[in-house]
């Protein structure tokens, strides 16, 4: 029989005129040794016939391991490889699901496998299952996913996860980087949530003071816990990981991913596609952070950066590769990225002295 959760999977989510419909992960599992916990969530789920999302990485890592595990209890599976995190990547795994019709894909992986499934998900109107190989951003339990087009990144709605498997064996092989990475994008919750009021005070557009306040906590958790993000034990992992999944969840709340993307994002955004070599979205996320709390005049700035010093994330542009040029040309067009999403930026977004200001003020840029 099929399970309620799987008929209701087709439901849309998000601010619907005077209807608010919440889709948050129903199951979150984290610790050591627990992917073995999906053979329980998928026989309760009544799924059958899954496809995997990986990387050629993560395939090894844990998703042969996987799919094994699954084949054993008689489960079908397929295995997609994603190259790039596209809609053609999506297209693929739509086309193998009108051959064996999947009742839930499982993405396995740190970006592109996790955001390639949640929209095949959505295309499909299958279950969306999260095993999150590293803890380098939020996306891990959120329902939005980043795909890469002609003209640079856009986020999109896709299907939240069902369930998060976060195995933090698995994720502590990753380098250190990525973890720091996913503090940056928890941190930038702090800019996000001042943008978010700032669009309803101007534009009037909806916030949500429990999800804003959800993203802000998880962000001051981790300012909280510094004293354990400064190892790279089993214990700051666990802090990271659930810190990025309650940020994600509080974007389930709100519909959007106005609580954990602001200007900072922006800024972000603005790298990954005029940069030589960007840095990992959660590190430039940091340094957009540092540099749009200073923009408006909120001193936060100081304390945000000092705190990211000593748990010994790079606050230089230099540091990750960055050019002068590079930062100052991505905060004068951020406000370009996304139109509709109203920031600190406004309209018109930064000029060039104002851009060069704040990148030195907070020493960005020397
Ligand atoms: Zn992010």
């Amino acid at each position: 029989m099929e399970s309620v959760l799987k008929r209701l999977n087709g439901l849309s989510f998000g601010l619907m005129g005077n209807k608010h419909i919440i889709r948050i992960p129903s199951i979150v599992v984290i610790g050591q040794e627990v992917l073995t916990n999906l053979i329980e969530i998928i026989g309760s789920l009544s799924i059958k016939n899954t496809l995997i999302t990986v990387g050629s990485l993560t395939r090894k890592l844990a998703g042969d391991y996987i799919k094994k595990l699954l084949e054993r209890k008689g489960v079908k599976t397929k295995m997609l490889e994603v190259n790039t995190p596209s809609m053609n990547s999506v297209m693929e795994g739509v086309e193998l699901h009108y051959k064996h019709n999947f009742d839930a894909v499982i993405g396995v992986g740190g970006g592109k496998n996790l955001d390639v499934g949640k929209v095949i998900a959505k295309e499909t109107k299958s279950l969306f299952i999260s095993v999150p190989t590293t803890a380098s951003h939020d996306g891990i339990a959120s329902p939005f996913a980043s795909l890469r087009e002609r003209r640079g990144r856009h986020s999109l709605q896709a299907t939240p996860p069902i369930a998060v498997i976060a195995d933090i064996d698995i994720i502590s092989k990753s380098p250190r980087r990525f973890f720091r990475a996913g503090i940056g994008d928890v941190i930038a919750n702090i800019n996000a949530v001042q943008d978010w009021l700032l669009a309803h005070k101007v534009k009037g557009e909806y916030y949500g003071e429990y999800a804003a306040n959800l993203a802000l906590m998880s962000a001051e958790h981790l300012i909280k816990n510094e004293h354990i993000l400064i190892n790279y034990d089993l214990e700051a992992l666990r802090t990271i990981v659930e810190a990025l999944i309650s940020s994600g969840i509080a974007m389930g709340i709100a519909g959007s991913s106005r609580p954990g993307s602001g200007a900072e994002h922006l800024f972000s955004h603005a790298l990954d596609g005029i940069a030589k070599k960007p840095a990992l979205h959660g590190e430039q996320c940091a340094l957009g952070t540092i540099m749009m709390l200073c923009y408006r005049g909120d001193d936060n700035w100081i304390r945000v950066k000092e705190f990211l010093e000593r748990i010994g994330m790079p606050t230089k542009a230099k540091e990750l590769g960055l050019s002068v040029d590079e930062v100052i040309k991505a905060l004068t067009i951020a406000h370009k990225i996304r139109p509709e999403r109203y920031t600190i930026l406004g309209e018109k977004g930064l000029n060039f002295q104002d851009a060069y200001r704040i990148a030195y003020e907070t020493g960005v840029i020397d």
